[in-house]
């Protein structure tokens, strides 16, 4: 199969509270990358669950599969230079690690950190006060567990920054670990790295 040229493939895996903005970076972050030409591709948890992991809940095995069939998809559209921008809760230190083993070099974490009491306060999909009045189980924050990351991890926080500035910090620090080779020249013996096309 040809491998869409021009482009190295990394997951963006972007983890964080319900409500941190994850989804709203990705989204940004893919039209950021369009404009200089990257193809990316956005494998969103709400989204995902309509369809490939419909049927799986929020018990601990369930966000287990969830993320080892997302990362799984992820690795097959990375496989071919895909830039592939992964948003889910991804809240233990072990759902990390099963996207890490499955994605190796090709997995760039992302810690979209927001406080509990301002996801909440957000609240965009209503799901805190469906939460903090007993409508729904398993809500990670209430009666599910979120884990800070305990290994060294690239962070930004979404508490009083805007969208934006999230968005560049995280291709920023892309420019620095992948590459990007152009296309090889038309006699086909040179081809040029571009590390900051990005
Ligand atoms: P998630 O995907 O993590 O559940 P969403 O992206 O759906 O979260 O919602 C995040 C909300 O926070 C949006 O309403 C967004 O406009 C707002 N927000 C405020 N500041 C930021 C920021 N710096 N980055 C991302 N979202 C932000």
């Amino acid at each position: 199969m040809n491998k869409l040229p021009g482009q190295n493939g990394i997951a963006i895996w972007l983890f964080g509270l319900s409500g941190a903005g994850k989804s709203t970076i990705a989204i940004l972050l893919e039209r950021m990358l369009a404009e200089r030409g990257i193809f990316s591709i956005r494998l969103d948890g709400d989204e995902l669950r309509d369809g490939v992991n419909k049927g799986l809940g929020f018990s601990d095995d369930d966000r287990s599969e969830n993320i080892r069939r997302t990362a799984e998809i992820a690795r097959l559209l990375t496989g071919n230079n895909v830039i592939t921008i992964c948003s889910l809760i991804t809240p233990l230190g072990r759902h990390r690690k099963i996207a890490r083993d499955i994605l190796g070099d090709k997995i760039f974490e992302v810690f979209v950190d927001c406080p509990l009491e301002v996801c909440a306060n957000r609240d965009v999909k209503g799901l805190y006060k469906k939460a903090k009045a007993q409508m729904i189980e398993k809500f990670t924050g209430f009666d599910s567990s979120f884990e800070k990351p305990d290994i060294p991890t690239f962070t930004i926080s979404t508490q009083g920054s805007k969208v934006e500035e999230c968005a560049s910090a995280i291709i920023e620090s892309l420019i620095s670990r992948i590459r990007i080779p152009l296309l090889p020249l038309a006699d086909g013996d040179e081809s040029v790295m571009l590390s900051a096309c990005i």
